[in-house]
């Protein structure tokens, strides 16, 4: 069944198009990794998605609806979720309060506090703390837990490893594998090109706005994302990358 589908999708900063022309069709309970460079356009096409971005031409449909003028409180009710670069929580509420907050959307679905717990149980003894006074790590379970509350089909996770420790990075990674299993669809933006392949069926890679590489991560080798990551040739693109 088809989940997700984008058509022509464009969206600027002022005079810049920084989505030019974007079509990606996702079936349920696939994983996409976006990867490109910085300025490539992948936060830019997140947050469109989401709603929290104007959509200048293209359309968006999830499950066959037209989503495309839904604002982004509309789109968590259809079922998008969107987990913002930099986590973007509110410092002075709790752990509890961040989740209870994703709960508002209304959607019926499995997640609960409980289930939240399970899958990162290092926030059962920080539910009643501020969420400002959390850790890095702590304050991302708490942005992908928040999201997950609103019992989301099609789940946005943007640079979700960002600022974090690596064995943090791995218990986030962990988690999005029963995630995966669960049957929810997965757009995550990542820097390390190794895990995006490892943990997402599919791979697209952005340049200058545009998709200019796509398809099953099993078919791609290291050097064709590495080439089209940097539109340069090979041997320039070699070594590149982490
Ligand atoms: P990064 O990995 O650095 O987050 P990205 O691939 O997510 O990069 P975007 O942040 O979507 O890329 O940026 C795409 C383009 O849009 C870049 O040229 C960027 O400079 C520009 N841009 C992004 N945000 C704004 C903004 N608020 N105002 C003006 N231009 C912006």
């Amino acid at each position: 069944m088809t989940m997700l589908e984008i058509n022509g999708l464009v969206a600027s900063h002022g005079l810049l198009e920084a989505v030019r022309q974007v079509s990606i069709t996702l079936k349920k309970g696939e994983t996409l990794a976006l990867v490109g460079a910085n300025g490539a356009g992948k936060t830019t096409l997140m947050r469109t998605l989401a709603g929290a971005h104007p959509v200048k031409a293209g359309t968006i449909r999830v499950g066959g609806d037209d989503v495309t003028g839904l604002k982004s409180h509309e789109r968590v009710r259809r079922g998008i979720a969107l987990v913002p670069e930099g986590r973007k929580m509110f410092a002075s509420m709790t752990v509890a309060e961040n989740l209870a907050l994703g709960s508002m959307a209304g959607r019926a679905g499995d997640w609960s506090v409980e289930r939240i717990l399970e899958i990162f149980p290092n926030l059962q003894k920080r539910l009643h703390s501020k969420t400002g006074h959390l850790s890095g790590g702590e304050q991302q379970a708490t942005a992908i837990g928040r999201a997950l509350m609103s019992n989301p089909d099609i789940l946005l996770l943007d640079e979700v490893s960002l600022g974090l420790s690596p064995l943090i990075v791995d218990r986030v990674y962990a988690s999005l594998d029963a995630l995966i299993k669960s049957g929810t669809t997965i757009i995550l933006v990542e820097q390390n090109l190794e895990r995006a392949m490892a943990v997402a069926g599919r791979v697209a890679c952005m340049l200058e706005g545009r998709i200019v590489l796509e398809g099953p991560s099993a078919s791609l080798t290291r050097e064709q994302v590495t080439d089209a990551y940097f539109g340069l040739g090979r041997v320039a693109a070699k070594g590149a990358l982490s």
